[in-house]
C-alpha cells in the first residue's frame, strides 16, 4: 500500500487535529503517502485534497476544531455521491482511507466500504460520546471539562442569589455528557434522553429542598431530554424559587484539548495508519476500558450506546 488519506467530517470536536496528524506522522514514518482530505466528504467530492508533509501537520496537536475542515455533505448520502467519491480517490492512488467523526460520518464511511470494498478505518470524533462498542470518542473529555468550568462558575452565582440554575448541555440522543459533568460537578438532578423523569416530582422535591434551608440547586439537562428553558418556566411557574437558565451551546464544541483527548487522539490516529497499512479495514478503533479496541464499521453504527448504569445509579445515589 502507497497511498492513504484523511478526512474529518460531521460535527468538529477538540482532539481531531491530534488524530489526524497522527494519522499523518505515522503514514510518513512508514514511507507511505497520505493525503488530507479539506470539509469531509464535500471536499473529496469537489476534489479538494492534498498531500501532506509533517510539517503540514505542525503547530495543530493544541488546538481545537480541524485544520482539515469539517462540513456536512448532502450528496454522499446518495450512490451518485459515494460513486464519485470513490473514484475521486482510486485516480489519485489512494487505497485507504481513514474517516474522523461521529456517528453520521462513520456510517458514511461504512456504505463506501460496503458498495467499493473500499479499505476504511474509522475513528470516533464527536463530544458525544455516543459510538457503540467503546467507552470513549475523541473530544468528549475536553467537552466535559468545558462544562465543568461553566458549572463550577454558576454554582458561585446561584449560591450567592439562593437560585436554582438549569444548564442545557449537548447531547441530542446520548446524556454522556449531561451525565458525567453532572456528577463531577455535584448537580441535584441530571436529564438524559434515556431515562423517564416526572418534572412535577422533581420541582416538589427541590421546594422541599429549599425549605430545609439548601442554597441553590442545580438541574443539568441534555438537549435531547428537555429544553433547559422549558425546565426553567416549569420551575418557576410552580414555586416561588428564583430559577435561571444557562444554554452553554458551541462553546462545548471548542477549546485546547485536553491531556487525555491529545494522547488518545494521537494513539488512535497512529493505530488507523497502522492498521490501514497492514490490510485491515471496516473497523472503528476506539477505547474500551484504558485499551484500544477495535469494532466492526457495521456494528458501531448499527447499534445503539448505552449509558453506563453505574454512572446512572451513582449519579442517583450522589445527588
Ligand atoms: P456526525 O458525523 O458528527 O454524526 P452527521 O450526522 O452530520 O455528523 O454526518 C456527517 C456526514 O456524514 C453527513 O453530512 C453525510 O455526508 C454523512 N452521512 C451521515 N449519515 C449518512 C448516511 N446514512 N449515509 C451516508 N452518509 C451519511
Amino acid at each position: 500500500l502507497k497511498s492513504i488519506a484523511v478526512m474529518t467530517s460531521g460535527g468538529d470536536s477538540p482532539g481531531m487535529n491530534a488524530a489526524a496528524r497522527a494519522v499523518a506522522r505515522t503514514a510518513l514514518y512508514e514511507g507511505v503517502h497520505v493525503w488530507g482530505i479539506n470539509d469531509g466528504y464535500h471536499g473529496l467530492l469537489e476534489e479538494d485534497m492534498r498531500e501532506l508533509q509533517s510539517m503540514d501537520v505542525g503547530d495543530i496537536i493544541q488546538r481545537g476544531g480541524t485544520f482539515l475542515g469539517t462540513a456536512r455533505c448532502k450528496r454522499w448520502q446518495t450512490p451518485e455521491g459515494r460513486r464519485l467519491g470513490h473514484e475521486n480517490l482510486v485516480k489519485r492512488g489512494i487505497e485507504g482511507l481513514c474517516v474522523i467523526g461521529g456517528d453520521g460520518s462513520l456510517r458514511g464511511a461504512q456504505l463506501l466500504s460496503e458498495e467499493y470494498g473500499f479499505p476504511i478505518i474509522g475513528l470516533p470524533g464527536t463530544i458525544d460520546n455516543d459510538v457503540w462498542g467503546m467507552d470513549y470518542t475523541i473530544g468528549c473529555d475536553t467537552a466535559a471539562n468545558t462544562i465543568i468550568d461553566a458549572i463550577n462558575k454558576l454554582r458561585d452565582t446561584a449560591s450567592a442569589h439562593r437560585r436554582v440554575i438549569v444548564l442545557e448541555v449537548m447531547g441530542r440522543s446520548c446524556g454522556w455528557l449531561a451525565l458525567v459533568s453532572g456528577i463531577s460537578g455535584g448537580a441535584e438532578y441530571i436529564l438524559v434522553p434515556e431515562e423517564k423523569f416526572d418534572l412535577e416530582e422533581i420541582t416538589s422535591s427541590l421546594a422541599a429542598a429549599y425549605e430545609r434551608g439548601k442554597r441553590y440547586i442545580l438541574i443539568v439537562v441534555a438537549e435531547g431530554a428537555a429544553k433547559g428553558q422549558d425546565v426553567c418556566d416549569y420551575i418557576a411557574k410552580h414555586t416561588d424559587i428564583e430559577t435561571r437558565v444557562s444554554v452553554l451551546g458551541h462553546i462545548q464544541r471548542g477549546g485546547a484539548p485536553t491531556v487525555i483527548d491529545r494522547v488518545r487522539a494521537s494513539q488512535l490516529g497512529e493505530q488507523a495508519a497502522l492498521a490501514l497499512i497492514s490490510g485491515i479495514s471496516g473497523v472503528v478503533l476506539g477505547y474500551s476500558k484504558g485499551h484500544v479496541v477495535s469494532v466492526n464499521l457495521y456494528d458501531a453504527v448499527n447499534n445503539k450506546k448505552k449509558l453506563d448504569p453505574e454512572y446512572l445509579h451513582l449519579a442517583k445515589v450522589l445527588s
